[in-house]
């Protein structure tokens, strides 16, 4: 019997670009032309101002770990081979925020710090969806 498969992300028209910048390991963010705000996740409204004038930029691929925690169980049995592994809310330069999976790393407190430098990398996982996840800066 084979291990069951990960939940993966579905894109639709609004988040197509993000999916297809990830999937070429360039990733790009929207911005805001009306207010100059860099916004995550992708989305049809700026959410500072409500335009609807957004369009696609490069990100520099590098941020800082926000906020983080260690899973040590996980119900979905998709996930037991991972354990313990690290969710973090990475902190891009740009200023938004991305809930992802920190790799690279020990999973624990003494390796993992609020405000670790850290540096996406790219995760194919199958031809069509590529995830971004992050690890510590060299
Ligand atoms: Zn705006």
């Amino acid at each position: 019997m084979s291990a069951p498969s990960k939940p993966l992300p579905k894109p639709d028209p609004v988040t197509q670009p993000f999916w297809d910048s990830l999937k070429a390991h360039g990733i790009q963010i929207q911005k805001c032309n009306a207010c100059g705000e860099h916004i995550f996740y992708p989305r049809g409204l700026c959410p500072h101002c409500f335009s609807s004038d957004i369009s696609w930029e490069p990100a520099s691929g590098k941020g800082k770990v926000y906020a983080f925690t260690i899973v040590h169980r996980q119900p979905n049995p998709a996930f037991a081979a991972d354990m313990p592994y690290v969710v973090a809310l990475i902190e891009l330069d740009e200023g938004v925020r991305m809930m992802t999976n920190l790799v690279d790393v020990e999973p624990d407190p003494e390796h993992v710090k609020v405000g670790m430098p850290v540096e996406i990398v790219y995760d194919d996982v199958n031809d069509e969806i590529t995830l971004p996840k992050w690890r510590p800066q060299a």
